[in-house]
């Protein structure tokens, strides 16, 4: 979708006026290298010799810090996990400022640290927290579609943290800038690397249309049998969308007090499991808080975590998901920043991400993992609504100077539903280019 400022913008008299162009962001393609140059693999870190055997597997060239070389480099892949010292942090200076100087269009910086949270030492906690400082700051100072991230192990296992670096370095990453996520011991692997949700089943609530259509159809492509789900009234889109893709519909509202049981019936019944459940259906309702009445209140935070809850219950009884399964909800960055007009919005994604978080450890001893993405500005038919000014606002004001698409927030939520995300759980990603709204 092209909005029609980016069709202003990217004129060719407003090239010729010199109008800074945003930059076209490198998307994943399956089967198309991990990226686009030489990865910089550098730091000392407890992950580095492992990360540049593994990339040799994938055919990648990769540099060490001594190479004198000119070469554009795809990524930067910074291993300060040993930092033990904040003197320590001067690496990412003398590694990271001619690496990013080298860095390709659409390149990548990925800091690997250790988690703040498995540490006691003063010092190393403050080094290694100093870390996420360092990486957001970072990410807003590229350009070109180029983005800085940084990853948390919180044990020696390389596992977790070869499927962040891996997801960072590709372009299911695109829209995901400045952000921090954390992984477990892990040595789980994708057994398909080209289509890595082979065999598993996925539910997509709210797939007949927008970002849910576009996670039903990435899951697909990734090798899930989908399951979408919407409303009734959306009927005919959902069937579009499900055939689309070799999956099958299930007409149900998810407020229904049986939606749960109605969904696993479905999912077992005719596909056999449910491996993957993606709670994406959502709704906005937005007025001040002052003119709020009871039915837009309600309404939201039924739709957007009460129902949620609920079918969580059927969904995670004896007969429903299978041990090591996945699920992932659709929060927003307007439950981490509050977003005027949204005080129903933002509590309902608020809750989401708290439900994520105690659920993810009272199914860690499944092997089910429990993450949440927070998109930011995606262009859809919902942002679409939002007044010409507001949304322009919206759309600009992060790192990559425009708004995401639908795709983006699928990517995530497929990297999250692999085999190979199981060290992966109660994390909050944001997609929102580092939107300057919220932290
Ligand atoms: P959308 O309005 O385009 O699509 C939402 C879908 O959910 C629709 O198909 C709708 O019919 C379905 N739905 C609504 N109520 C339902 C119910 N009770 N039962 C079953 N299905 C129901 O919205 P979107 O922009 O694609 O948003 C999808 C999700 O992403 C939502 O959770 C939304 O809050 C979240 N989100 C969107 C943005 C954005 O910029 N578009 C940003 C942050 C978060």
């Amino acid at each position: 979708m092209t909005d029609l400022f980016t069709r202003l913008i990217s004129s060719s008299v407003a090239k010729k006026a010199g109008v800074p162009q945003p930059t076209r962001l490198r998307r994943y393609q399956p089967g198309v290298a991990l990226c686009e140059g030489p990865v910089l693999v550098a730091g000392g870190g407890r992950f580095e010799g492992g990360l540049t055997d593994w990339l040799a597997t994938l055919a990648i060239a990769t540099q060490a810090q001594s190479d004198d070389s000119a070469d554009r480099l795809g990524g930067v892949v910074i291993d300060l996990s040993a930092a033990t010292d904040p003197t320590d942090l001067d690496q990412l200076r003398v590694i990271g400022a001619p690496a990013i100087k080298r860095l390709a269009k659409n390149g990548r910086l990925v800091v690997i640290g250790t988690d703040p949270a498995t540490l006691t030492d003063l010092a190393e906690v403050s080094t290694q927290r100093a870390l996420e400082g360092a990486v957001r700051s970072i990410a807003k100072e590229l350009r070109a579609g180029a983005t800085a991230n940084l990853v948390l192990a919180q044990g020696d296992s390389s596992g977790g943290v070869r499927s962040a670096v891996e997801f960072f370095l590709s372009g299911r990453s695109a829209y995901v800038d400045g952000q921090v996520v954390r992984v477990g011991e892990s040595t789980a692997t994708n057994p398909d690397a080209l289509r890595p949700l082979s065999g598993k089943v996925a539910v997509v609530t709210g797939a007949a249309r927008g970002i849910g259509a576009e996670i039903a159809t990435v899951l697909a492509r990734d090798g899930a049998t989908v399951v979408a789900v919407d409303i009734p009234s959306a009927g005919d889109a959902l069937a579009e969308v499900a055939n689309k893709i070799g999956g099958t519909a299930l007409q149900v509202d998810v407020t229904a007090p049986d939606a749960g049981r109605r969904i696993v019936e479905h999912a077992t019944g005719r596909h056999g499991s449910i491996d993957i459940v993606v709670h994406n259906a959502g709704i906005t309702r937005d007025k001040l808080l002052v003119n709020m009445d009871e039915s837009r209140w309600q309404s939201v935070i039924d739709v957007n975590l009460g129902s949620i809850l609920r079918m969580s219950a059927a969904i995670l009884a004896d007969g429903g998901m299978a041990d090591g399964g996945r699920i992932v909800c659709v929060a927003s960055i307007a439950g981490i920043a509050g977003n005027r007009g949204q005080s129903n919005y933002g509590a309902s994604k608020a809750g989401v991400i708290g439900l994520v978080g105690a659920l993810s450890n009272e199914l860690r001893e499944r092997g089910i993992t429990v993450n949440a993405v927070a998109p930011g500005f995606i262009e859809t038919a919902m942002t679409a609504r939002i007044p010409f000014t507001t949304r322009e606002i919206g759309r600009r004001m992060n790192s990559l100077q425009q708004g995401g698409r639908p795709v983006d927030v699928a990517e995530t939520i497929a990297w999250f539903a692999q085999p190979g995300s199981a060290a992966v759980t109660g994390q909050v990603l944001r997609i929102c280019g580092q939107s300057l709204l919220g932290a």
